[in-house]
């Protein structure tokens, strides 16, 4: 056996991510870039926790192929108990209140295993292998179906007391806005998330001419095309959801100061524009000495599954757990 060989059989890390779509299992080796196998399964549409455990362990099943890790990452869906490896609840599925994913894994496997949400999962993943590398003080926030954020300060995830840090989605925009999911009024997900956005189009088209009418169905996604090719109502709601972002964005500037902001999510891929007006916007209400950049992410679809890499390499060093 070459060294080579020897060092992936002895350090090989499995990144588990529960995603509100999708699930996805990865095998990597801690240093080297890009995973040596990757897997993807949609969720099932009978939703349980139970069939996520089960999905969960066919796709790990196949990218380790009979290897054995020497630790576990997880990203989850929903909020956790970091410490404890516990999570508290799924957004997306019924039944993993209170579920000791952690131990559950540990004991499948027989290596240790850390648990961490999406949000700040994603924010590791970029700061340790995207947009964030080489930053003291970082702040990820995905745009998508809702709006979630994490912050990494001195290299370490920052969870805050009661593990909420971060929660950008649910900041105070309008006092005035739409309802959120989360039952206030006004939050910035309630005004600048994909589902946001499409319901902002709609209401518009009841009195406004646009190519949007045309379409079937109207998604964050159609009103972000039809925006870029100058449709003008398109272009009102979605520098709408940029300038609010914006905004957010300069609350969290002037709290903690951040050297870089990254933006993923779906909503993120709206083109320059999208990114124009948001710093355009957060630019108006921050200290003019904030040296702040406001970057795309880089790890699209990946960045919960690198920081689950990210988290698991900390397992070997010691530095967390
Ligand atoms: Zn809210």
């Amino acid at each position: 056996m070459t060294g080579d060989e020897l060092r992936k059989t002895k350090r090989l890390i499995l990144a588990l991510d529960f995603g509100g779509t999708k699930l996805a299992a990865a095998v990597a080796v801690p240093g080297e870039r890009g995973f040596l196998a990757k897997a993807t399964a949609p969720s099932p549409t009978k939703k349980s926790a139970e069939a996520d455990r089960k999905i969960i362990l066919k796709l790990a099943a196949r990218v380790l192929a009979g290897r054995k890790p020497a630790a576990v990452g997880v990203s989850f869906g929903g909020p956790v108990q970091a410490e404890e490896g516990r999570v508290v609840l799924s957004h997306h599925v019924p039944g993993w209140e209170g579920f000791p994913l952690a131990g559950w894994l540990e004991e499948r496997f027989g290596a240790p295993a850390v648990v961490e949400n999406d949000a700040n999962s994603g924010a590791l993943g970029e700061w340790a292998f995207g947009a964030g590398r080489g930053t003291k003080s970082f702040l990820y926030v995905t745009v998508s179906t809702g709006i979630g954020g994490g912050w990494i300060l001195n290299g370490e995830i920052y969870h805050g007391a009661d593990g909420l840090a971060g929660e950008i989605g649910h900041l105070l925009i309008d006092l005035e806005g739409p309802v959120c999911t989360c039952g206030r009024r006004g939050c910035l997900e309630a005004i600048a998330s994909g589902p946001a956005i499409a319901r902002r189009a709609r209401e518009l088209l009841a009195s406004e001419r646009s190519v949007l009418q045309d379409l079937p169905e109207i998604t964050a996604r159609e009103v972000a095309r039809a925006a870029n090719a100058g449709d003008p109502v398109a272009e009102r709601v979605l520098r709408g959801a940029a300038q609010a972002l914006g905004r957010a964005l300069a609350q969290a500037i002037t709290l903690v100061n951040p050297g870089r902001i990254a933006i993923g999510g779906g909503v993120a891929r709206s083109g320059e524009r999208f990114f124009t007006w948001t710093r355009e916007a957060a630019r108006r209400y921050v200290p003019p000495q904030a040296r702040v950049e406001i970057v795309p992410a880089q790890l699209l679809d990946d960045a919960p599954l690198w920081g689950a890499v990210a988290l698991a390499e900390r397992l070997f060093e010691g530095t967390q757990k």
